[in-house]
């Protein structure tokens, strides 16, 4: 037993949105004592206004093969459902090298059985803490539907429906009038659908998080709202954490800051390649239509989820950094195409949001132990599956913390894979 252990320092996770919040809880469940450390109050980052999407399907890498030839036009079109700020290319041009270069479809398969080890069990993981938050009822187990609204579009992705086949995922190609049968509420534009049956939402993302975090809360967890500005290091071990306000002494560390991980783990020597895909949502409460499920087009890159305060059209993704401010544009663009979808949206009182999805380049997010740091943990880059994947990366944080097996071999996650 070390030092700090026989002193009853706490694990000291940095970072409360949901991924933060699912390993705190889930080492407090071992028995731990945990402090939670956020210089906002819980939620209120990249998990504030996501799509409220968790799924297991979503075994296809943002970058699918032939993203290369898409290049030009994520550069020329500032509104497009991916694009690339020009006046961040230099600095992105090694994630973006990266990215494409893990985009063969070697790869691409290679990633997408990672992925799915990851993924398989993603719900079955936040069981307990729902009920240990008494929540529920705050998740909709109903799948989802992704939209084509051209031929074109369906056959591209066909490649891609044959990968998630080869994966196990289940779903149903629904023609037209199938998929209006399905979901009545959309306009009769499209020629394809795809019903994703083991696919859920929470009926408000930020709520959840905030629930869940109250949860740890009540159950003897500990939360600090402070800014992480250092770790107190002495021979790969990790004695502290300063913050601006106070030096917190720990047992163990747990990275969990999102988007904003990077400058934590390069105090521990880490350097990856961490950037963000920003994204955005409009959340019209008085939309005048209300879908029955979450409808997704891969096309436009967005997606409309039913919440409890209203429709949250939430989506694409802007290579432009941590800095830039919104280009609001980009949440018109939304509006534009779901008032296609849904004839009569309405938005009145509507709130809009960009948030910073933590991306690494290949997809896949860095799961482990720092390296050289035995009791040091990442848990961060999950990019577009972090409410999905946020109990699961819990559940196996405290495994390997507890030095238990988790059950999959986490070699793909490991940060030194780069
Ligand atoms: C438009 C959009 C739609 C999305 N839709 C979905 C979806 O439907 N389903 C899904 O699974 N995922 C979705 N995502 C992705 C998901 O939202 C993210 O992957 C997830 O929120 C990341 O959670 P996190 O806890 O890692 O990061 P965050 O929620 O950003 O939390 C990180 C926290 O760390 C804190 N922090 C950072 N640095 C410090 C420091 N130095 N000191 C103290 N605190 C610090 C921040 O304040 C923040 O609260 C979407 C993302 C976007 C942008």
């Amino acid at each position: 037993m070390s030092d700090a252990e026989i002193r009853n320092d706490p694990v000291v996770v940095v970072g409360a949105g949901i991924v933060g919040v699912c390993c705190a809880l889930y080492l407090l469940r071992d028995g731990h004592r945990v402090v939670l450390l956020d210089r906002t109050a819980p939620g209120e980052g990249t998990s504030f206004g996501n799509g409220s999407i968790i799924t297991e399907e979503a075994v296809v890498p943002v970058q699918t093969p032939g993203i290369h030839w898409k290049v030009p036009a994520m550069l020329m079109d500032p509104l497009g459902p991916l694009s690339i700020r020009w006046s961040y290319l230099p600095k992105l041009v090694p994630w973006l090298t990266r990215f494409v270069g893990a985009s063969s479809p070697a790869q691409v398969e290679t990633i997408s059985i990672s992925l799915k080890a990851l993924l398989t069990g993603a719900l079955a993981a936040y069981d307990p803490l729902l009920e240990a938050a008494g929540i529920q009822d705050m998740v909709r187990r109903n799948g989802w539907v992704s939209v084509y609204e051209t031929d074109a579009g369906f056959t591209a992705y066909k490649p891609m429906l044959e990968l998630q086949r080869r994966r196990g995922v289940r779903f149903d190609v629904l023609p037209a009038e199938e998929l209006r049968q399905l979901e009545p509420s959309l306009a009769p534009i499209f020629k394809w659908g795809v019903f994703y049956p083991d696919v859920s939402h929470t009926v408000n993302n930020y709520r959840f998080v905030q629930e869940l975090a109250a949860a740890f809360v009540r159950l003897g967890g500990e939360i600090r709202r402070v800014n992480v500005v250092g770790l107190v290091q002495k021979d790969g071990h990790v004695s502290a954490v300063r913050t601006e306000a106070e030096t917190v002494s720990c047992s163990a560390v747990v990275i969990a800051a999102g988007a904003w991980s990077n400058a934590l783990a390069a105090l521990l020597g880490s350097k990856l390649p961490l950037d963000t895909e920003r994204g955005y949502h409009l959340t019209l409460p008085h939309a005048g239509v209300s879908p029955r499920i979450p409808v997704y087009s891969t096309e436009r890159g967005f997606v409309c989820t039913p919440l409890e305060n209203g429709l949250r059209i939430a989506g694409t993704v802007e290579l432009g950094g941590l800095g830039a401010p919104p280009n609001w544009r980009r949440a018109e663009r939304l509006y534009e195409n779901a008032s296609r979808w849904f004839p009569g949206l309405e938005r009145r009182e509507e709130s809009r949001w960009m948030g910073f999805r933590p991306s690494m380049p290949d997809s896949v997010p860095v799961i482990g132990p720092a390296p050289n740091h035995k009791n040091a943990f990442f848990a961060f880059g999950h990019g577009h599956c972090g409410l999905s994947l946020a109990a699961r990366t819990g559940e196996l944080v405290a495994a390997l913390f507890a030095g238990r097996d988790p059950g999959i071999d986490m070699a793909p996650y490991a940060a030194d894979r780069f």
